[in-house]
């Protein structure tokens, strides 16, 4: 497509940037710049390692709008401290945190309260409601990897009782003006909707009009796309410095080359802060590491999977089951630590069967990129042509091409739509 002819994105208009650099090829920074070719502009995207080396490659791929919510709630108070520094704890916290992580969880500890949580909520439900439309957009324009309709998506509970506080949630949830339609089954009728469930499950809640992806492949897929239509992906180029100056941004790589944009996109996922911070944006981004392997099933189960007391999400990918849990608040570069994968694996072995949950392979640990209040960061910064995109923490993968669809936007007609207003990168939080 020539540089200057918009297909369905906003279209580019006098003083438009033209040549946009993108920082980041995961899935934010992948779909960011897939939208902006939309639109007309030409892109660069500066990887430092290769595409989805970050959080997007071992997530569990959920497309899931009716569950996005922010991460500081009312529940994480009651958690206390003794549950969160228990390394088989599914949220952990190290005994000896340092200062930034330290004022990362007093920020965040204000934030769960429940008046936050339902603004926060608000702040979700219309970037939610475009979630799954923006994958079909993606479909329409030649990403060749599918999503899958997940029929239904099964949350699985030892006990009816331990149900309840699910059905709360989602009825807060909905409560906010999110769509969420879910129905509560019998054990009985989860094992026989899902045979690769036991008897320890009791009960269960089915959660309709969801759909879930194979995260390798479809970012694979989007990097293809954003290349055959002309995009520059330049992996194994970390950068170092987005330096507003007159007459553009300059990007400055680690290997020292030095290169001109009208604007850029900083989508480091959890390293968001290190070029972002001298753009003014004070929020910081939290590593919330989590982990995941995948076994080889008996029988692949016919959608997700998800263990809401033990925080584990099962997902189908391929000929193999991928097992996901953990939020461990920790540097995003410190090495997998394995008592946490023998956790997960404790966790869900008494609820599984036919699944050879020791036959793992892909032992993998990533970042989810976390703010103090849950929203991600999203729009201009102190310097008008300097944008960042990400924070979206447990929600990157479902809500990455909304981001791109609205931050190209922004991009192009200088003017954030209203949908990003809550997101505003420069916001103060306690
Ligand atoms: C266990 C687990 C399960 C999850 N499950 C789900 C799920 O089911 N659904 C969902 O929606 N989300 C899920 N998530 C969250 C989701 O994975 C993240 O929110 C999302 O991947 C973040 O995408 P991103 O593009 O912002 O960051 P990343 O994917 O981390 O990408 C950032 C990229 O920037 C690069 N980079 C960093 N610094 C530089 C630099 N200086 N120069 C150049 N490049 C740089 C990195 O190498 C990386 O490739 C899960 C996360 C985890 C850990």
């Amino acid at each position: 497509m020539p540089a200057d002819q918009p297909r369905h994105g906003p279209a580019l208009v006098p003083g438009s940037p033209r040549q946009v650099a993108v920082v980041g090829a995961g899935m934010v920074g992948l779909a960011t710049a897939w939208f902006l070719q939309e639109a007309g502009v030409a892109v660069t995207v500066y990887e430092r390692d290769h595409v989805a080396a970050g959080a997007s490659w071992g997530n569990a791929g959920w497309l899931t709008p009716g569950l996005v919510a922010p991460l500081p709630e009312p529940a994480v108070l009651r958690y206390g401290l003794r549950a969160v520094t228990s390394p088989r704890s599914p949220v952990y916290v190290p005994l000896r945190a340092d200062g930034s992580l330290l004022r990362f969880l007093g920020s965040f500890v204000l934030h769960s309260t429940a008046r936050r949580w339902r603004r926060g909520m608000a702040a979700f439900v219309p970037l939610n409601r475009r979630a799954l439309e923006a994958f079909d957009v993606l479909a329409a324009g030649g990403v060749e990897a599918r999503t899958q309709p997940a029929r239904p998506l099964l949350a699985c509970f030892r006990r009816e009782r331990d149900v309840e506080p699910l059905l709360t949630e989602l009825e807060a949830i909905r409560a906010t003006g999110q769509d969420v339609d879910a129905s509560p089954v019998t054990g009985r009728r989860a094992r026989d909707l899902e045979p690769a469930l036991t008897d320890r499950v009791e009960a269960a809640v089915q959660i309709h009009g969801q759909r879930y992806l194979h995260p390798p492949e479809f970012l694979a897929s989007l990097a293809h796309a954003v290349r055959t239509r002309g995009g520059e992906l330049l992996e194994g180029t970390g950068v170092t410095d987005v330096r507003d100056e007159p007459g553009g941004v300059t990007v400055v790589t680690s290997t020292g080359g030095r290169q001109r944009h009208d604007a850029v996109v900083v989508a480091t996922g959890a390293h968001l802060g290190e070029l972002a911070r001298r753009h003014g944006v004070r929020q910081p981004v939290q590593a919330g590491r989590g982990y995941s392997f995948s076994v080889p099933v008996e029988q692949l189960p016919r959608g997700p999977l998800y263990f809401p007391a033990q925080r584990v999400a099962c997902t189908p990918l391929g000929d193999r089951l991928r097992v996901a849990g953990m939020m461990e608040f920790r540097r995003p570069g410190e090495p997998l630590d394995p008592r946490r994968i023998t956790a997960v694996v404790d966790a869900v072995r008494p609820f599984l069967r036919g699944v050879h949950l020791d036959d793992r392979r892909d032992e993998w640990v990533g970042s989810r990129p976390c703010t103090p209040d849950g929203l991600p960061l999203l729009g201009a910064t102190a310097s008008p042509r300097v944008f960042v995109a990400g924070g979206h923490g447990m929600w990157g993968i479902a809500l990455g091409p909304a981001t791109g669809q609205l931050l190209a936007q922004a991009v192009v007609k200088g003017e954030a739509p209203p949908e990003l207003t809550p997101f505003d990168p420069l916001r103060q939080t306690p």
